[in-house]
């Protein structure tokens, strides 16, 4: 099983339909994508790289991520996506962890001369002649696709951990072959028509979904932005047809407020879109029901997270149009019932199913589950028991099998569809001269969700300047982290154990009523 396999079958049946598209260009047929993929195989299993070995991609959205994506692959090895957002410092520690040797990259990411990076590492940029030379066609015979076992590596993904350092979670190519076709039951039906385009980060959920439309011959579409522009995501539909796409609440709401501010209609939308899956982060039930208002009934809400990417519950477009039904505000305010090849339980501490109704943590298991944390076999052993993934999660399961969350077991912030640890943050706040202790939370904020807010306790006599440690901030983690917000206070709120209380803490940053 190799989930390069797909592109070898599309590119048999189907050489000359377009496959992929930087806005509304024609970056390759599904025959030039694989013949580059093949390529690029080729030359990197002679550059000494063995199956199994890692591969880096730290970029911006580029249609190269996907040559590249299965160029490795095909040649058996694993593709490690690392948030293009992330400082070079953070970048260069996953490196390491992962003892990954070759890297590619964007120069917006890691500018020319850049030595963050370990030396060791050769980094190539996709927009450079040596890339271009890597994925050349044309000079004889490309290798066949590497064998890989079901459960062999192919997505090695970092998230960030409670205790500050990331955690690789090592995805099989049978776990994201279950989530590919497990899109058409769940999430949407595709057909070799179809396109979709990538307007969130392909170095998380939004590329994996490339697999479901890979398997149905469909088009991608990279949007020449890189990111997320309304104006230019509903031209691209416009040209190319009705575009699918994942995006977090935070790019959902800005889609459709654009579309009310230019007074498009929802048949416009229905030209440019032809399906929104979000999730990743929680969506107001009002904010949901204004988007169908506003751009019609093509929203489908999926709840997962990186150690079972994008499976877990599912709530489709229909049960969000059906206003009809009697529970229908309950279950917009949920995040819909199990996926196909998984089970949902919702359970107490020691892994025991709770009655329907009451609140636990949320657990999955089926072929989705990772097969575990990339040389930490602790975490592993915490995160996955009798097959069971411990999400942190907390939520309740209603009668009909409709999960609704209720809150995070984990502190974990989740700020316009990012993750963000705040022991992270913690860390580097304490090495400010003059901070005494830090305590980082999410504050309630209509845009991004949740932002970052930062409670520091000052040394006696001493006045922090939060500008200092803004900077301090930027010059360690990822922008995207960074508290927007300090509030210095001379204490902060701990139990009989010294634990600092952060429900209290965030108690305090909730809007008055
Ligand atoms: P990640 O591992 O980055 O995909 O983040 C996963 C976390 O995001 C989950 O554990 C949830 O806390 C949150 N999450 C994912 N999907 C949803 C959703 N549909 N609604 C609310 N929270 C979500």
């Amino acid at each position: 099983m190799n989930l390069a396999h797909l592109l070898e079958r599309i590119a048999r049946q189907d050489a000359d339909r377009p496959a992929i598209h930087l806005g509304t260009q024609v970056h390759a047929t599904h025959g030039q994508w694989a013949a580059r993929a093949a390529a690029c195989a080729m030359r990197l299993r002679q550059s000494g790289l063995q199956p199994g070995d890692r591969v880096v991609l730290f970029m911006r959205n580029h249609p190269r991520y996907l040559e590249l994506m299965w160029g490795a692959w095909w040649a058996g090895l694993v593709v490690v996506p690392v948030n293009a957002k992330l400082h070079l410092r953070e970048v260069a520690w996953i490196m390491d962890h992962a003892r990954a040797q070759r890297m590619f990259v964007t120069r917006d990411v890691v500018p020319e001369g850049s030595t963050d990076l370990p030396a060791s590492v050769v980094v190539t940029d996709v927009d450079s002649p040596a890339a271009d030379a890597l994925l050349a066609t044309g000079d004889g015979a490309l290798p066949p696709v590497a064998y890989r076992a079901p459960d062999d590596i192919a997505w090695l993904f970092y998230t960030s951990g409670t205790t500050g350092r990331p955690k690789g979670v090592m995805l099989t190519h049978r776990n994201l072959m279950t989530m590919g076709l497990t899109y058409f039951n769940d999430v949407d039906a595709v057909d070799a028509g179809d396109a979709i385009v990538y307007a969130a980060p392909m170095s998380h959920g939004a590329g994996i979904y490339a697999i479901p439309h890979l398997m149905a011959g469909a088009r991608h579409v990279v949007p020449a932005s890189g990111g997320v522009e309304p104006d230019e995501l509903f031209a691209l539909g416009q040209a190319l047809g009705p575009l699918s796409m994942f995006a977090a609440p935070t790019i959902v709401k800005r889609i459709v407020d654009h579309a009310e501010f230019m007074g498009l209609s929802p048949a416009q939308s229905t030209a440019s879109f032809k399906t929104i899956v979000y999730g990743g982060a929680p969506m107001y039930a009002a904010d949901i029901q204004r988007a169908i208002q506003v751009m019609g009934p093509r929203f489908v809400q999926i709840y997962g997270q990186g150690e079972s990417p994008m499976v877990g519950t599912a709530l489709s477009r229909q049960d969000l149009a059906d206003t009809a039904h009697p529970r229908h505000a309950q279950r917009l305010a949920s995040v819909g019932v199990a996926q196909t090849p998984v089970q949902i339980r919702v359970s107490d501490e020691q892994g025991r199913p709770l009655p329907t109704g009451e609140v636990g943590e949320v657990l999955i298991r089926g072929d989705s589950v990772m097969a575990g944390y990339w040389d930490n076999p602790d975490a592993t052993a915490a995160a996955v028991r009798d097959g069971w993934l411990f999400t942190g999660d907390m939520g309740a399961l209603d009668a009909d099998g409709y999960l609704t969350l209720k809150d995070r077991s984990k502190d974990l912030i989740i700020s316009g569809g990012s993750n963000i640890y705040p022991r992270e943050v913690e860390e580097v706040l304490l090495t400010a001269p003059g901070v005494a202790e830090a305590a980082v939370v999410g504050a309630p904020d209509p845009e991004w969700g949740e932002v970052v807010v930062a409670f520091v306790v000052p040394q006696p006599g001493v006045a922090l300047d939060p500008l200092a440690l803004d900077a301090l901030c930027l010059a360690q983690i990822a922008r995207f982290k960074r508290p927007k917000r300090y509030e210095v206070v001379t204490s902060l709120p701990k139990n009989n154990y010294g634990k600092v209380l952060k429900t209290e803490l965030r108690r305090r940053l909730q809007p008055v009523a």
